[in-house]
């Protein structure tokens, strides 16, 4: 299994651009208008070698109702699937109550949280990421997804952070499975009688 990770916030404090960026395709709709992906969007992306499942979602404003409502749900199913999840916010505008209430979904979860501090282009990281630590998520990644910048760090982290499957794992789980076998022929040559025999059991 390919390691799901899901990318949750506010709208609009660059989660799709992150997305495109991981993935490299730009299908996620950036916009500057608020919570334009409505749905969860799933993108593979391959770093270190080491392939990972990206979701991007619509955001969660805390206050949910009618679309926002089912996009919230998205997201939280997002959240319930992934074995990581990137918690993003704004720089910009700092340390919100909608982050916060977030931040006490996420908590209840019992996944692996990576705080993402997003838009630090031309800020003072450390300056701009320190409100961020109140949450009690543990460490803080500045990044600029739209610029690049503290994505490698962020994801050297997340990898090795994650329970990978090691190749050799892979395929001593391959070998356990045994090789597979096709019974065929036309009805009612004994190709039933025949599996049922080999099993030793009724199929
Ligand atoms: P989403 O709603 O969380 O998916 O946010 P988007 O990815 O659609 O981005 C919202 C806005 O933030 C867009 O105008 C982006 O161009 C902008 N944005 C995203 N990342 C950065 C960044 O690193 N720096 C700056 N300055 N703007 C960014
Ligand atoms: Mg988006």
């Amino acid at each position: 299994m390919i390691p799901v990770i899901a990318i949750v916030g506010r709208p609009n404090v660059g989660k799709s651009t992150l997305f495109n960026r991981l993935t490299r395709s730009k299908d996620a709709l950036v916009a500057d208008y608020a919570g334009l992906t409505r749905d969860r969007k799933y993108g593979e992306a391959v770093f270190n070698e080491q392939r990972l499942m990206l979701v991007d979602t619509g955001g969660l404003t805390g206050q949910e109702e009618g679309i926002d409502a089912a996009m919230a749900e998205q997201s939280l199913l997002a959240v319930e699937e992934a074995d990581a999840v990137l918690f993003m916010l704004d720089c910009r505008d700092g340390l919100t109550p909608v982050d916060e209430q977030i931040a006490a979904h996420l908590r209840q979860f019992n996944k692996k949280i990576f705080v993402v501090a997003n838009k630090i282009d031309g800020l003072s990281h450390d300056v701009v990421t320190a409100p961020f630590y109140e949450l009690g998520l543990g460490e803080v990644y500045g990044v600029a997804a739209s610029h690049g910048r503290g994505i490698t760090n962020l994801m050297d982290e997340v990898i090795s952070q994650l329970p990978m499957p090691v190749e050799e794992e892979l395929a001593e789980e391959d070998q356990a499975k045994g090789i597979k076998i096709a019974i065929v022929g036309r009805p009612n040559v004994g190709k039933s009688t025949l599996v049922n025999r080999m099993l030793g059991e009724d199929r």
